[in-house]
């Protein structure tokens, strides 16, 4: 039967999925896949977890929607007072969206209308880092710095500012320390504001752990706690995106713990709704909140699923798992073992460059050359190459490759279910071996 589905992706013949079974999607005929990447990082939790499945369904029984025009809900309510109160600092209101890309769109309208409430309203500029990505509707798309996913709508969005991602593996000078590092990164983002006018930048949006676009890569340590001084000094907002790395992933349950930061806007997604719903949120500093109370009373932005009730009572549910079930905290020493299996498989492989990344959210980087760090040529696509080898061997995993500074690379992303035993870190990791081998031959490497 020929679907009438505009699909995303250009492979043709896609397997039916049909059920889930813990680490495992079932397709149609039978086949199994284990789901070594939750997807692009969502599942969490697995993919047949009973206890969300039946808070989504009593809540879907009991109400399933009401306009946040008119109503709150319970749901929302106990949501956004779990997420506040185990949220760092003052991030004590949430705000409650459908996905990733919404929570960052009112992130920016957010900050915008704060500065405009507290009469500072020459601040409309955003400043973000290349190879960061914050999602697909055009303000997100518009501050992000994937600069492929970019491209083909970049007379259509808006030129805002790209700095330095902070990616020691290929933008640490030869003997340059991380502290060295991160202060010259840190003096780079003081330039540009100065550069705009500092009374004309409302926010600098970034992912403590980027995810699609460099493949699981963290800031070396403090370059967070500097690029806060340099806001503090010119009054811009931090607004941290959590999406893909937050909710437990990087092994605290906010991923900003790790850099002993608190941002004023935070974003979350993904692991909020483990997959069973379509939830994200914006979490807000108090102070924040009070310059909007004071004010015009309301923030001026909303959808017509803002806090919806089953989504809220599936992200609860979630919670309840993560936190109360201690599966969060058990993510530390899930991903030191997975870690160790990667270097034992990896750690010599003449084309993996580096392996990085914080508790179940690793990437490996896969280079041409490892002493020059030259990467495969862009047409051979070897991201590509791994995600079809990966799937022969009944497995997916999370490849990406994006430009930066010209030099482009291609890395893998795992990012297991939380759930997953030694067992499953072990086969992960040998398909994974085989996917990449795989791939490299077919790539003439
Ligand atoms: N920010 C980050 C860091 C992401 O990884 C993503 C999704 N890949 C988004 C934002 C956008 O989220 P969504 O796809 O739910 O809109």
């Amino acid at each position: 039967m020929a679907s009438h589905i505009l699909h995303r992706t250009t492979d043709r013949d896609l397997p039916v999925a049909v059920r889930g079974d813990g680490l495992y999607i079932v397709a149609a005929d039978g086949r199994r896949y284990l789901d070594a990447s939750g997807g692009p990082a969502v599942s969490c939790l697995g993919h047949s977890d009973a206890a969300v499945a039946e808070a989504v369904a009593d809540q879907a029984r009991r109400l399933a929607y009401a306009h946040t025009g008119f109503f709150t809900s319970e749901a929302a309510e106990e949501l956004a007072l779990r997420l506040t109160a185990a949220a760092p600092g003052d991030l004590d209101y949430a705000y409650l969206v459908s996905g990733g890309s919404e929570a960052n769109e009112a992130a920016l309208k957010l900050a915008r209308q704060y500065f405009l409430e507290k009469g500072e309203s020459a601040r409309h500029r955003f400043i973000a880092r290349r190879q960061s990505y914050h999602g697909n509707t055009i303000g997100a798309l518009s501050v992000g710095g994937n600069m492929a996913r970019r491209e083909p709508y970049r007379p259509i969005l808006m030129d805002w500012s790209h700095v330095s991602p902070c990616y020691g593996y290929r933008g640490q000078e030869e003997g340059e320390s991380d502290a060295a590092y991160g202060d010259r990164l840190a003096a780079e983002l003081d330039a540009e504001i100065r550069r705009l006018g500092p009374e004309s930048v409302a926010g600098f949006i970034a992912e403590p752990v980027v995810g699609a676009s460099l493949g699981a890569a963290p800031a070396v340590p403090g370059y967070f706690r500097k690029v806060r001084e340099v806001l503090d000094r010119h009054g811009v907002l931090l607004i941290l995106d959590e999406v893909m790395c937050g909710m437990g992933r990087c092994g605290s349950l906010y991923a900003c713990e790790q850099e002993d930061v608190v941002p004023d806007i935070l974003t979350c997604a993904k692991g909020l709704g483990a997959s069973y719903v379509s939830i994200g949120a914006m979490l807000l500093s108090r102070r924040i909140r009070d310059a909007i109370a004071a004010g015009s009373g309301a923030f001026q932005h909303g959808h017509t699923y803002l806090g919806h009730p089953v989504a809220a009572a599936g992200a609860l549910a979630v919670h309840r798992r993560l936190v109360d079930d201690g599966l969060v905290e058990g993510v530390a020493a899930k991903g030191a073992l997975l870690e160790r299996l990667l270097l034992e498989r990896f750690g010599n492989h003449p084309h993996v460059g580096e392996i990085r990344g914080r508790g179940l959210f690793l990437g490996l980087e896969l280079v041409r050359d490892r002493t020059t760090k030259a990467p495969f040529e862009p047409s051979v696509k070897l991201h590509q190459r791994i995600k079809r080898a990966a799937l022969e061997r009944d497995m997916i995993c999370y490849p990406g490759g994006g430009t930066i500074d010209g030099v482009r690379g291609d890395h893998v992303i795992l990012a297991p279910p939380f759930i997953a035993g030694d067992a499953d870190l072990s086969e992960i990791v040998g398909r994974l071996g085989e996917a990449v081998d795989a791939a490299i031959d077919g790539a003439g490497g």
